[in-house]
């Protein structure tokens, strides 16, 4: 039964009062937020209302950044993405990414009581035995009006939460699954239940104009680490410390000179991992 994520069992699982209230189930798709999109193209009368979801059992399509891909086998994880139309300015729209990545950091802790932080910009960590590996990823995909407002946004998030260690990805950030890092099985309903009810709570404070990123930080595994930050677009490295980030949430790097690099995206590796 708790592993059954149909629109009644998610429906009564659920206190939102918005979030996932328009909730879609497929037991198969490309990718959640590919389909999300889909709908919002279409642009009828049945256009999908804020908070909309839509979940999958399986994703023979997913995504990370940069079209790379995102693996889980059939029924062991979570896999959705969620629409906004937060019409918040274009360099806000991080906040979505940080406001889900706490609900996520916070809903697994309450359900698994595990380690678990954010490595910035965007992935969700389990400390095992002596090291972070990689649980979750987020993927934003946001598209602005004429006036560079955020029109709407798809946020998707994949959380690796029954996965048994054989069926893990054979990742370059070594993976794990809430079932391997804890020893038993996670019942995917509560999980879900919890994320969403903290999105909806962060999403809500955000709303009102309040950067997520007090909190969020405090979760940033990456912190007063010496790292290296390679520049998702240029492919450009940078070394130095992470010192923090400021409240749109891009990385703050102080370099072996002194200086400070502000960071809007890139992939981060730790130096003493070499
Ligand atoms: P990055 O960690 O580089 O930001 P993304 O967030 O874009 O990467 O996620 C895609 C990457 O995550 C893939 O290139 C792959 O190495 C890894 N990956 C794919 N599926 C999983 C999974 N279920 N668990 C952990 N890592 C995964």
């Amino acid at each position: 039964m708790s592993n059954q994520l149909h629109e009644t069992a998610v429906q009564s699982a659920i206190s939102t009062r918005w979030l996932a209230r328009s909730y879609h189930y497929l037991p198969t798709v490309g990718s959640t937020n590919d389909r999300l999109k889909e709908m919002l193209a279409k642009g009828s009368d049945d256009d999908p209302p804020a908070g909309t979801v839509v979940l999958a059992d399986f994703q023979n399509q997913g995504r990370g950044r940069l079209n790379r891909s995102w693996e889980a086998p059939p029924g062991t994880s979570l896999l959705l993405s969620v629409l906004f139309r937060p019409y918040w300015p274009a360099k806000q729209a991080h906040w979505l990414t940080m406001a889900a990545s706490l609900a996520a950091v916070e809903a697994i802790k309450k359900e698994a009581n595990l380690t678990v932080g954010i490595k910035w910009p965007n992935d969700l960590m389990i400390f095992v035995v002596n090291e972070w590996r990689k649980a979750g990823g987020l993927l934003l995909e946001g598209s602005l009006s004429a006036n560079g407002r955020l029109e709407s946004a798809i946020l998707g998030i994949g959380m690796n939460v029954n996965i048994p260690q054989e069926q893990l990805p054979d990742a370059s950030t070594p993976a794990t699954s809430l079932l391997v890092a804890g020893g038993r099985p996670i019942p995917r309903l509560a999980l879900l239940a919890g994320f969403l009810q903290r999105l909806e709570a962060h999403y809500e404070v955000a709303e009102r104009g309040k950067s997520p990123q007090a909190t969020w930080v405090q979760q940033l595994i990456t912190l007063g680490q010496s790292v290296h930050v390679t520049h998702t677009g240029s492919g450009q490295t940078l070394s130095g410390r992470a010192e923090g980030t400021d409240t749109w949430g891009r990385l703050l790097l102080r370099d072996g000179a002194g200086q400070l690099h502000t960071i809007a995206t890139g992939d981060v590796t730790l130096r003493d991992r070499e």
